[in-house]
């Protein structure tokens, strides 16, 4: 046959090679494939094997004539059938083994346990259960409200009206003039006093914001209010209830005095301090040589705030007090810098 020729088909002996060639693949993949150790591998290996022979049969086809077509086409899905089917069960037989070697693992039974390292509530957290836990005892109901307040809620019912000096001493953070950040959980007490009739008992915990930052202040810090109103309320129950708590969350020999200060929302008004903790009230660097370490402030309500809730000044007295968490985990566990709280290093919290 001349080379210039157009084929009318391809040469018997053309024929003949491809489909030897197309006859042989299956084993030929057979064997390959049992050399491969992973999925990826064996997949590349199907892509190829059906790439080249495979891709060549399918031009052949294009080119044969009917009855040789049929030849073809029936040696290349025999092919690629026998060509997928071999990939398949080596896939198979890939998971078998993995299956089979975890099976096989030796478990040494007499090797010391892992044990968990189960994460634990932040210290502060702690502290301020502890003291609520122990306001709780006494009788007091928890009470909660937002951070975000209105400045009638923060202020105004607190007898700090908008030209107070008070003002001042709270550096606030302002979200629009009459929205603030609450400076003190005092607006807790507002608003629970605006919702219910007297008798009030409750202790508000809760974070609060301030536009301070130094080793012993941070913008955000944990106070604990208590609040209580009833009939014939004195300055008395105030400080017993406060030794209580100081003798229950310190130790039982712990003092404490009050000192006459003043707050807008309360008359009278007592700083509190209790003896230090750590001279046993005989003066210390801690204490700055005073024997006394100031704890929080407290007061006998003042009657501008009863009328701002709507309570008869006549009818009724009640205490209020407040307490820095931070301040009394601070003297609790010794810690210097209030900023290490809220700092995330694992290696301080862990201690706790
Ligand atoms: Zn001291």
């Amino acid at each position: 046959m001349a080379r210039t020729d157009p084929p009318a088909a391809p040469p018997a002996t053309d024929l003949d090679a491809l489909l030897a060639v197309l006859d042989a693949l299956p084993a030929r993949i057979q064997a390959e494939l049992a050399g491969l150790g992973t999925e990826a591998a064996v997949r590349d290996a199907q892509a190829r094997a059906l790439k080249g022979p495979i891709a060549e049969g399918q031009a052949a086809i294009r080119q044969a004539p009917g009855p040789t077509r049929r030849t073809i086409g029936a040696a290349l899905n025999k092919a690629k059938t026998a060509v997928e089917a071999a990939a398949a069960a080596r896939l198979q037989a890939l998971a078998r083994e993995a299956l089979d070697a975890e099976l096989r693992r030796q478990i040494d039974v007499s090797l010391p346990g892992r044990a968990p390292r189960p994460g634990h509530l932040h210290i502060i957290t702690q502290v301020r259960r502890d003291i609520v836990d122990i306001f709780r005892e006494l009788g007091f109901e928890i009470a909660e409200g937002p951070q975000v307040e209105t400045d009638f809620n923060n202020f105004e019912a607190l007898n700090i009206p908008k030209d107070h000096p008070a003002r001042d001493m709270q550096d606030t953070f302002y979200v629009t003039d009459d929205v603030v950040l609450r400076t003190h959980t005092s607006p807790v007490q507002i608003r629970t006093m605006l919702r219910q009739q007297p008798p009030v008992k409750v202790i508000c915990p809760g974070q609060v914001y301030r536009r301070d930052d130094d080793p012993t202040h941070s913008r955000m810090f944990s106070q604990v209010e208590g609040l209580l109103v009833d009939r014939d309320v004195s300055m008395a129950d105030l400080k017993g209830t406060l030794l209580h708590f100081v003798r229950r969350f310190f130790g039982p020999g712990v003092k404490l005095r009050f000192r006459p200060s003043f707050f807008p929302f309360t008359e009278p008004s007592a700083e509190v301090d209790m003896s230090c903790i750590f001279c046993g009230g005989k003066g210390c660097r801690l204490c700055k040589q005073s024997g006394w370490l100031e704890i929080g402030g407290s007061g006998m309500v003042d009657p501008e705030v009863f009328k701002a809730v709507g309570y008869d000044p006549e009818a009724v007295t009640g205490y209020a007090f407040g307490l820095g968490i931070e301040r009394m985990a601070m003297l609790r566990h010794g810690v210097n810098d209030i900023r290490l709280y809220y700092e995330g290093d694992v290696r301080f919290l862990r201690q706790f």
